[in-house]
């Protein structure tokens, strides 16, 4: 079978793992430090934080932005469930923003509506999280701008799209948000076999994610209530997780993240490859805009021709022919749970749209051109 992702494991990336195997701290020690170190230096951020993977940094970051019961959260329908179930373990209400169909991104236009709308009811967000899809920034300028006139918090979703830019500027710098996350899932840019990290500019943002990453306890003497009964002492003053990275998945990390440049290379070479076949087919890659630049965690291409049936066969047929093509996402209001929370088919029309139309191509660091010509084949045959 041909995956549709998959990790990239070097005889370097298994030497990092013993080493930290074979020293004295498999956690907590100076393999997380480094990781973190490289990581805030590679997305020019001043802070980042590493976690067991990006459900628990995306908790923790509404946590750090003090989303609490009766908050609302906003995120993108076209993403996977975390991006949402994130503000509901904070007691918050969540709601949606509808997606552009030819980037399956957050749509400014559907933002701005939702926007005046909730000012006149009263009901605006306090935090807005949007998704990078499949590795390519929203337009976040302007979601800044409308955050400064409307005063909602950012958080980037960026499990797709560590090492991707926009404007030139490396996703996870927080130019135009308050915290940026990543997810190291096998299937992502880079791994640690789990694994995902919060990146911030902001000093008391670092600190508040920090605390809630490791129980609510602190070191620190300027947040203690009281003098400190000696070296051993800590106070708990909050109520945190266990949201820790260990230093095995860490030293993965900082050994994957020196191949982070070839890796988002050869997805992009990939991607390309793939823009020049669907020309004049019935396939339409999903459209990149100009000050861009995708780390390509998927390639999806959408049909607006398909009826329900057509997709199933060429899904199948794919399948069959050992090419493991997948569809991304799931519009997250129409899985069951959300919709016991409220929600309906028709809410989100362009979300339900996209989805219908969508399709997940192989793209992966260590396809070949052989098995994507062969993908390619396939396809289009199929049309
Ligand atoms: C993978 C993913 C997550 C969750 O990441 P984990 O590291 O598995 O917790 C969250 N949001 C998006 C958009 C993802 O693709």
């Amino acid at each position: 079978m041909i995956l549709y992702g998959q990790q990239d494991i070097s005889a370097e990336d298994i030497k990092a793992v013993s080493d930290v195997l074979n020293s004295s701290h498999l956690t907590q020690g100076c393999a997380g430090v480094s990781f973190e170190k490289t990581l805030a230096h590679i997305c020019q951020s001043k802070h980042a934080l590493a976690f067991c993977n990006a459900t628990s940094a995306l908790h923790s970051a509404c946590l750090a932005l003090d989303v609490k019961a009766g908050d609302l959260v906003w995120t993108s329908p076209i993403s996977f469930v975390a991006s949402a179930n994130c503000a509901l373990y904070c007691q918050a209400n969540i709601d949606f923003v509808d997606v552009e169909l030819q980037t399956g991104n957050m749509s400014i236009e559907a933002l701005t509506e939702k926007l005046i709308h909730a000012k006149k009811s009263n009901k605006l967000p306090k935090v807005v999280i949007v998704v990078h899809l499949a590795g390519q920034s929203c337009d976040m300028e302007a979601i800044f701008s409308l955050s400064q006139a409307y005063s909602f918090r950012i958080i980037e979703d960026a499990s797709h799209a560590i090492g991707g830019y926009y404007q030139k500027n490396p996703i996870g710098n927080c130019q135009y948000s308050d915290i940026t996350i990543f997810s190291f899932h096998p299937v992502k840019i880079i791994t640690t076999g789990e694994g995902g990290a919060a990146l911030t500019q902001s000093k008391e943002l670092a600190e508040k994610l920090a605390l809630y990453r490791s129980h609510g306890i602190t070191k620190e003497q300027q947040f203690m209530d009281k003098e400190s009964d000696g070296p051993w002492y800590y106070q708990q003053i909050t109520l945190g997780h266990n949201y820790r990275m260990t230093d095995i998945q860490a030293a993965l990390g900082s050994s994957q993240l020196s191949r982070l440049d070839e890796f988002v290379n050869k997805r992009n070479t990939l991607a390309q490859k793939y823009d020049i076949a669907m020309k004049d087919s019935a396939f339409m890659p999903l459209t990149q805009l100009k000050n861009t630049y995708s780390a390509y965690h998927l390639y999806i291409v959408q049909n607006n021709q398909w009826s329900v049936q057509e997709k199933l066969k060429i899904f199948d047929n794919m399948r069959n022919k050992g090419i493991q093509v997948h569809v991304h996402y799931i519009p997250i209001h129409l899985h069951p749970y959300y919709q016991k929370l409220g929600f309906n088919v028709g809410d989100f029309p362009q979300a339900e749209l996209y989805y219908h139309q969508s399709l997940t191509l192989p793209l992966h660091p260590n396809l070949t051109f052989e098995q994507q010509d062969y993908i390619i084949k396939e396809l289009i045959s199929l049309g």
